[in-house]
Order: C-alpha cells, then structure tokens, then sequence
C-alpha cells in the first residue's frame, strides 16, 4: 500500500504541519480514510465545506457546467458569473460584486478598493486599521493586515499602510484614526486564532466611528459568510451593515471561489482597475449558485442556529462535568472548546483514534465547524465522542 505521510515528505514543501490521515472520500459529513476507516468530519474543509461533502446539488451543478463551458476570459460575459454576482446581491445589503478564487484574493480586492476609495474621497488616505488577533490571509499585504506578529516575522519588512490595533477596544481604533485612514477592517468572529467573539456592541460602535469619520468598514466574512453563524452573513447577527464584505470558505461548498461585495458608493473601481484570469469562473460559479440557492431554498441557517444551539448546550453539560473545560463559546456552527492547559493537540488525536475529525485552533482550544447540513443526531455521536475523550484525559 503508497504510504502517502512519505511521498508527501518527499516531495512537498514542508510547510505544514499535517495531521496523519490521507483523506480519500467523503459524503455528507462523514469521511473515509486510505485505509477504508470513518470519520464524522467536524472540520468540514475548516468551515468550508458548507453542505458536506460530494453533496448532489454541487455535484450536478459541476458536471453540467463541465460538459458546457470550463473557461473564458474575463474579457467576455458568462452566465454562472453574472447570476452569481445577482444571487449575492439580491441576498445581501451589498449592491455589487467581483469574484476571485479564495479568501485572500477577495480581501486583496477588498484593501484595493478602499485605497482607490481612499485616493479619490478622502484626499489620498491610504491606511487599513485592522485588529490584533485577526487573520485575513497569506499574501504579503494580508499578512501584514493580520494582527499577529509572529505571521509577520518570517517574511519582514511588511508592506506599509496597515495599523493592527486591540481587539475590541473601540478607543484604540479611534486613537489610530488619522487623516491616512481610510479604511477598518475586521472579522466580526476572529476564526482562526480562536473563535473571538466581540464584545456584544463592539461591532457597532466600530460601525459608528466609521460613519463619523467617513471611513469604509469591511467585513471579512470568509469565514462568518454564508450560514455558519446561524445568519447568512455575520453582520446580520450583529445588527449592521458593512461597505465592504468578503466572502470565501462557505461561498462554493468545497470549490475554490471568492467574492468582495460593495455597497454602490463604495464600488469605486473603474474598468481596467481590477481583474483575476480565474476570478469568476463558470464552473466555480456554477457550484457557488448551487449552494447559495440550496442554503436559501431550504432555509440551511435556521437549522444552523438550531443545531448549533443544540450542539452549544451539549458542549456546555461536558464544561459541567469536567473542570479542566474553561470555556465553550461561538454562534451557530463555529465553535470553540477551550482548556486551561495546552491540551488541544492531544484532543484532537484522541478524537482521530475514535472517528472524530476536529481543529486545534490554539495549543489549549479546538475548534468545531461542521458541515451546516448535520442533524443533532451527528452532533450526538461528535459530543459521546468527546465525553470518552474528557473523561480518558481527567482520569
Ligand atoms: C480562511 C480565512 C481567510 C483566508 O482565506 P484563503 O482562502 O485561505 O486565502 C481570510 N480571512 C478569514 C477570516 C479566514 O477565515
């Protein structure tokens, strides 16, 4: 049998630190590994894959686009691209839409568009205040948007025109407000460096400030987007509404896709401005239409907010039995389990052994974002799962 741990070592960049599984199918929320054994998927592609996994609506939409049109040129129109860009928009607060490939290519278009922004309404204000804790991509500006150092370390000096500030301290954003500002940046749940959930007004008071001073508020909904908050998107949950807002993860169900969508006077790239030679794809595109008519023709969040208090409520009887839990926090299905020691790892490969496929998001807390089609039946099985793997770890 290939011992693919190996090959991979041989031949791939050893960048990053792997679980040892090889994945080979999947179906629902449930996966199979090389070896032909199970696993409930609480992973879900890391809140990607919104509708589990080979799901059919993704599938026939692949497949028939396939078979009619793979590729163009953005030079030309294509259909899945336009009522994708319709579906967004008649959905959202937001009037307009550019598609790229993955989460750090919408926040790129999403920092360009608020520095032209900048350039042409606020006399050539530059600047992206964005907090401490955040993650919002790999490239070297989103790298330097990101509020965490030791991302920035490696790959120094750091393209200019971000300010991390702290978190949920609305004074400090408005102490880093100058007449370079353009533009704050924020996710409203910080996902990957812990499941963060704001104070409960925080959003709004950022909301608030931007108004005064006339600056654009993005939302990087890449990971909060498209129903696992229990909302379409995030803001909904927290009673605003962004300038700008990006969307990947959720956006294709496990297909490469995302979008920056702008309010109108906001959306002030002009032709020749911006473009992607992928962005928009019909085929992506095709998949995107699938999920999101799918989330809205079988009302998906109402039973995210269900399931996930479900869920919330089960993980809350395992804090009571087992005083080495100190928090359990999220909203829908993005939740966080969170230990007072750096047990995360030991967690999650104790949960592999018996089926479980988990995220340690920080040494001493994983994360659960589950495919959004579960029923409480898999929440069920995920929270025995976990209990044998408390109790092994208290006794
Ligand atoms: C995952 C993530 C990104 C980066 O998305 P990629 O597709 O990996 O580039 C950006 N912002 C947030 C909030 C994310 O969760």
């Amino acid at each position: 049998m290939t011992d693919w741990v190996e090959l991979e070592k041989k031949y791939y960049m050893q960048t990053i630190v792997r679980i040892p599984l090889t994945i080979v199918r999947g179906e629902g929320a449930r996966v199979w590994d090389d070896k032909g054994r199970e696993y409930l998927d609480f992973v879900g592609g890391l809140a990607v894959d919104s509708l589990g996994h080979c799901h059919p609506v993704i599938v026939k939409a692949l497949e028939e686009q396939a078979r009619t049109l793979i590729q163009t040129s953005n030079w030309y129109y294509t259909v899945p691209q336009v009522r994708l860009a319709q579906l967004l928009v008649e959905n959202s607060c937001l009037d307009r839409v550019f598609i790229g490939n993955s989460g750090l290519e919408a926040n790129e278009g999403a920092i360009k568009l608020a520095r032209r922004y900048g350039h042409l309404k606020l006399k050539g204000a530059y600047e992206v205040i964005t907090m401490m804790g955040s993650f919002h991509g790999r490239s070297l500006a989103l790298t330097a948007a990101s509020g965490q150092p030791k991302m920035h370390e490696p790959y120094l000096p750091m393209p200019a025109g971000f300010v991390n500030v702290a978190n949920n301290d609305i004074e400090a954003v408005k102490s880093a407000t100058t007449d370079r500002t353009c533009a704050v940046m924020m996710e409203l749940v910080q996902g990957e460096t812990g499941v963060n959930m704001p104070d409960k007004d925080y959003p709004k008071k950022v909301r608030e400030w931007c108004d005064r001073k006339g600056l654009l508020l993005i939302l990087d909904e890449v990971q909060t987007g498209i129903g696992r908050l229990g909302t379409l998107f995030g803001y909904q949950l927290y009673g605003i509404e962004p300038d700008i807002m990006t969307l990947a993860k959720g956006l294709g169900g496990g297909i490469p896709i995302g979008a920056v969508l702008a309010k109108e006077r906001a959306a002030v790239f002009a032709p020749g401005d911006h473009n992607s030679t992928f962005g928009g794809n019909p085929v992506t595109s095709a998949a995107a239409c699938a999920v999101l008519k799918y989330f809205i023709d079988n009302d998906v969040v109402s039973r995210v907010k269900k399931t996930g208090q479900y869920l919330m409520a089960k993980l809350r009887e395992l804090k009571q039995k087992h005083g080495f839990i100190t928090e359990v926090r999220g909203a829908g299905l993005l939740v966080a389990v969170e230990f007072n020691a750096e047990i995360g790892q030991k967690v999650l490969m104790a949960c592999l052994e018996k089926g479980l496929l988990v995220n340690r998001v920080k040494p001493n807390a994983i994360r659960l974002v589950p495919p959004l089609i579960i029923g409480n039946e898999d929440v069920d099985r995920a929270v025995s799962v976990l209990e044998e793997v408390f109790s092994g770890i208290a006794g």
